[in-house]
């Protein structure tokens, strides 16, 4: 039992489609990843999602940045860019390319 105290890996029972699992294991084969460790940093992503700024780049988690009251997407701690200072073809890009979070999540990458 002491071996347990040690681990913080803990070991829980989870029920996926079978072909969506079929899929993942030959993923995470072609890329020599483990399943449980694609699990685990999809999870991490999934309870803190981050991004990356488009402006400057810096990456940072979606929990210590602020939503712009104007615009409603996160202002970049670094920079402080947000969808504000974009030009309209760039915006709808940038909406676009969040949608895959947003599909990810089950929601938005940070609620208001
Ligand atoms: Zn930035
Ligand atoms: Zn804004």
């Amino acid at each position: 039992m002491s071996k347990n105290k040690l681990d913080p890996k803990s070991r829980q029972t989870v029920t996926v489609d079978k072909d969506v699992l079929n899929k993942a294991k030959k993923v995470c084969g072609d890329k020599h990843i483990p399943l449980s460790g694609a699990i685990e940093n999809f999870l991490d992503f999934f309870s803190n999602p981050w991004v990356y700024c488009f402006k400057c780049g810096k990456k940072f988690d979606s929990i210590d940045s602020e939503l712009c009251p104007k615009c409603g997407w996160m202002i970049c701690p670094e920079c402080k860019a947000c969808r504000c200072g974009l030009d309209e073809r760039v915006a709808v890009a940038v909406f676009h390319m969040r949608r895959v979070y947003e599909d990810l999540l089950a929601g938005r990458v940070k609620e208001s």
